[in-house]
């Protein structure tokens, strides 16, 4: 049987990239979006012409109905979940004393219990069959912190710390939990960086570049293979040497 993919946030960036190169491995792909449809059915299009099927599905991952109905539907299309990448994520950086509460709370939200909804939905699917793989992309910043992104950094530490009780919980259920930490990706989410950010930001990089979607969807596919049958609960940092 084809197997399916899930990638939450697979409308632009990182999340098209990993669609795409899913596709590639032969897997049909769900593409989880929140606004943006026309980048969604783009990501849909470029899966398809690698020979599987893919649809895009709007669904806030922060609200549990919307996900739940999400998977429901996803599971009668396909009839299998195999692969899970949590990937949406924002950003709302600030000062801690500037940050409001809700700017934590959206963070937060979206991120981490985003994360949680989408994998409690599928793992219930998974531990039925007996097999899976959940991708969950983290962030150097939840390993080291990051001034001006408190919000952020709980949010991804909070990704890693949920990965490793996850590959504990659903081991024995042959349900592999792993997460990616990607360092500076050229993406939206960077793009509104000033140039000053950007250029400290390089000197960092041990290998003087920054990553491309496809740099992160290499490892994310990696970690969905059969290679990667005997590996959970690890964090594969993907940043160019930038955190080690
Ligand atoms: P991006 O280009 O800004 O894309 C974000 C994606 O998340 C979009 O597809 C967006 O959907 C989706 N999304 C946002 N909020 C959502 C919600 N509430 N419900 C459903 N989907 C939602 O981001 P990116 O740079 O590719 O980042 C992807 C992931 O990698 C994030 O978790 C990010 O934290 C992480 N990361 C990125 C970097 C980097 O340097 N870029 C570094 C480390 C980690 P719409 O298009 O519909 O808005």
């Amino acid at each position: 049987m084809t197997k399916t993919a899930i990638v939450t946030g697979g409308s632009r960036g990182i999340g098209r990239a990993a669609a795409i190169e899913l596709s590639k491995m032969g897997m049909n792909v769900a593409i989880i979006y929140h606004g943006n449809q026309a980048k969604a059915e783009e990501t849909v299009a470029a899966c398809k012409e690698n020979g599987v099927d893919a649809i895009a599905i709007q669904c806030d991952v922060k609200l549990k109905d919307d996900v739940e109905v999400a998977i429901e539907n996803i599971h009668e299309t396909f009839g299998t979940v195999d692969v899970l990448v949590n990937n949406a994520g924002i950003t709302k950086d600030g000062l801690l004393l500037r940050m409001s509460e809700e700017d934590f709370d959206a963070v937060l939200d979206t991120n981490l219990k985003g994360c949680f909804l989408f994998s409690k939905a599928c793992a219930a699917i998974m531990m039925k069959q007996r097999s899976g793989k959940i991708i969950n992309i983290a962030s150097i910043v939840g390993i080291q912190g990051n001034a001006g992104q408190a919000n952020y950094a709980a949010s991804k530490a909070g990704i890693i710390g949920f990965t490793k009780s996850l590959a504990k919980e659903l081991g024995s259920r042959g349900i592999n939990v792993n997460a990616v930490a990607p360092g500076f990706v050229e993406t939206d989410m960077t793009d509104v960086l000033s140039d000053k950010v950007k250029e400290s930001l390089m000197n960092l990089i041990p290998l003087k570049r920054t990553a491309k979607p496809e740099d992160i969807a290499n490892a994310i596919a990696f970690l969905a293979s059969e290679k990667a049958d005997y590996i959970t609960g690890q964090v594969l940092t993907v940043d160019g040497g930038m955190c080690m």
